[in-house]
């Protein structure tokens, strides 16, 4: 048989299934050997790791990540790839494929239900995937609020969301997300995949990104969903300038406001898309302390 990820192959699966490609669960499948095997490689995978795979589609990132890590679990939605993934994964008896929806699955306890390796618990466990787009950021933000137990996440996103993510205070791209996935991860923007690299063509071209989970958070809070609220505040309204687009949360009025900013060592016509998270830290921590 031709590699797994080939055109060829991915066309004869198609046939012989007679499975069709759905566009609504985000099914544009990698076509291209070397960007399966930079994504296993980035996300540094060994034997004695667990990889948890999101959305397998036909088992080309599972079959190449099989090979590096000591066990795979895959979660598919689609019923219809999970005969197809018995087949192409048949030679790896590392690989256990889960038919759930990823949003509705319990990771942590997934985690923890594959967590032996023989008779050893796995040294590290790494999340990967080619993320269906319809769904990407919601993905990322369950596993970061759920805190699942993992060490890094890597995956293939849109290449629009991998630059808001890693965007820095002042950049057009930097907002809400950049702020969230950067208090949860460090980021390394791993590399840019153009579109002609998947079977269809997606209309965007996709990026790879590896968030390494924090062991500890970059700054010190006392309410954590007070720093959300404001964050989300902030950049709620974007055009406003920090005095206008914070008033209302936590029920503050303008005047409240200027005083919370000017305690933060704020200037109150700065806009959020200035600040650092330190400053958004800062600012919570004002509001919490009062
Ligand atoms: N990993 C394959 C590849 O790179 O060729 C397929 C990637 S494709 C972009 C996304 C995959 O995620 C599809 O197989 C799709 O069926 C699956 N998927 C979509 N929504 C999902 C969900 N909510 N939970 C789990 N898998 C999902």
């Amino acid at each position: 048989m031709d590699k797994l990820y080939a055109p060829t192959t991915i066309r004869k699966i198609k046939e012989e299934h007679n499975f069709r490609l759905s566009k609504s669960l985000g099914q544009n499948f990698l076509t291209d050997g070397n960007i399966v095997a930079h994504i296993v490689e980035s996300c540094g995978a060994g034997e004695q790791d667990l990889v948890i795979e999101i959305g397998p589609g036909i088992g080309v990132l599972t079959a190449e990540a099989a090979q590096a890590a000591g066990k795979v679990v895959a979660v598919e939605i689609d019923k219809n790839l999970i005969p197809i993934l018995k087949e192409t994964l048949a030679d790896y008896p590392n690989v256990t494929v889960v038919n759930q929806d990823i949003l509705k699955t319990d990771v942590t306890r997934l985690i923890e239900e594959h967590r032996m390796i023989g008779d050893r618990p796995a040294r590290g466990v790494k999340i990967i995937g080619n993320l269906p787009y319809y769904i990407t950021t919601p993905i990322i933000m369950k596993l970061l609020e759920e805190r699942v137990p993992c060490d890094s996440i890597t995956i293939m996103l849109q290449k629009e969301v991998a630059e808001r993510i890693e965007a820095s205070p002042g950049s057009k791209t930097y907002g809400a997300l950049s702020v969230a996935v950067q208090y949860y991860c460090e980021v390394t923007y791993v590399t840019t995949v153009p579109k002609e690299v998947f079977h269809p063509r997606p209309k965007v071209d996709s990026a790879v990104i590896r968030l390494d989970l924090r062991k500890q958070r970059p700054v010190d809070l006392i309410d954590e969903g007070l720093f959300f609220e404001v964050i989300k505040g902030g950049f709620g309204q974007r055009r406003k300038t920090l005095h206008n687009a914070l008033t209302g949360v936590r029920g503050k009025t303008k005047e409240e406001i200027a005083a919370v900013l000017a305690a933060a060592g704020i200037e109150s016509n700065r806009r959020a898309e200035t600040l650092s998270i330190a400053e958004f830290a800062a600012i919570a921590n004002t509001i919490a302390g009062e």
